[in-house]
């Protein structure tokens, strides 16, 4: 049975429009991101010559049924919304159905998928856009592979910046969802080489551990402080040494994002010179906005001002208690 349908004219109007295939990094984060929402156990990140060459994840999700997958790659084909009162609850990575279509556009791009539900899969091949053929296959779960990205767009491929630079974006994005998703399992490739790969792991502080190391993750505190259905789960320390680059990562409701005022509220509340954190904010999603940047990575928050006083209460708490690696902070 297909469940990705065009959306209306009245829902595509209301979301935030811009371009989403930026560099391949964002590649990278829209393929993770359909993994995550397809109810991946293990996903797989294959990377040739910065993405250039080579963009390929592997999951063990739900699979595109065999009706649906050349929908997938119409703009505004999603399964995740449907009309406007889903807008305003998205509980999903996705929702805009925009990033398949954008990506087949200035690249070549295979899919190969099965829908769990279904004996056979589909295989299909799309240079910039259009479909060149599809057959059967049978596999589990789907694995996309992007080649000759921006091969059609010369001038957004000189724009990128170095290998080093581009690779590094690749890697912080990839470790971006590995921190917000203990219980997936990860793995990632360079031009063949191995450079990370994380187990599941049974609670977010066992993944920073895992991702960061005990010598960063030792020099922070853990905290956790929830009221009303919001909860914050914060890591906070003082950078130790010079040689550590900033640790500064920001949660959403498991979403990566940039938010200067969060920054803020923890530098204000927390007094460190040279604050290094991770904040896992989780509230409802009808209380979260993330409509507001094509990448997601902007968020409003209906109740700003409960989240910044969270921060502060976990700020107190701080001073009062000792220091433990771990603490829940209470809070009626
Ligand atoms: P969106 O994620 O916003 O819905 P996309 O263009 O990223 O839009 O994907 C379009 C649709 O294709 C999704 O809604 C989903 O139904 C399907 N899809 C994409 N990637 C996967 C995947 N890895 N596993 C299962 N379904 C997928
Ligand atoms: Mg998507």
């Amino acid at each position: 049975m297909g469940k990705i349908q065009i959306l209306p004219e009245s829902i595509v109007g209301k979301i935030a429009a811009g371009e989403v295939v930026e560099r391949p990094a964002s590649v990278v984060k829209e393929l993770i991101e359909n993994s995550i929402d397809a109810g991946a156990n293990s996903i797989s990140v294959y990377i040739k010559n910065f993405g250039i060459a080579e963009i390929k994840v592997i999951d063990d999700g739900e699979g595109i049924a065999s009706e649906d997958v050349l929908l997938a790659f119409q703009r505004h084909a999603t399964s995740k919304i449907k009309d406007d009162r889903d807008l305003i609850r998205i509980s999903s990575l996705g929702f805009r159905g925009e990033a398949l279509y954008s990506i087949a556009r200035v690249s070549k791009i295979k899919i190969i998928t099965q829908h769990i539900t279904e004996n056979t899969g589909t295989e299909a091949y799309f240079v910039a856009g259009t479909l060149k053929w599809q057959k059967p296959a049978v596999t589990k779960g789907t694995t996309i592979q992007i080649t000759d990205l921006f091969f059609n767009t010369p001038v957004r491929r000189k724009f990128l910046k170095s290998s080093y630079t581009e690779k590094a974006h690749i890697i912080e994005t990839f470790q971006n969802y590995c921190v917000a998703y203990p219980e997936i399992s990860f793995s990632l490739f360079i031009d063949e080489e191995e450079i990370l790969n994380i187990p599941r792991a049974d609670t977010i502080y066992e993944r920073v551990l895992q991702i960061f190391g005990s010598e960063i993750v030792e020099t922070l505190k853990f905290k956790t402080i929830s009221k009303d259905y919001y909860k914050i789960e914060l890591f906070i320390g003082e950078k130790p040494k010079e040689k550590y680059k900033k640790l500064q990562l920001i949660f959403v409701n498991r979403r990566p994002v940039r938010e200067q005022s969060i920054v803020s509220t923890i530098y204000k509340a927390f007094k460190l010179n040279y604050p290094q954190f991770l904040i896992f904010i989780t509230v409802p999603p009808q209380d979260v906005d993330f409509n507001v940047h094509p990448a997601k990575k902007e968020v409003r928050f209906r109740n700003c001002q409960k989240i910044h006083q969270l921060i502060f209460k976990m700020a107190e708490f701080q001073y009062k208690s000792s220091m433990v690696a771990e603490e829940t902070v209470q809070w009626q």
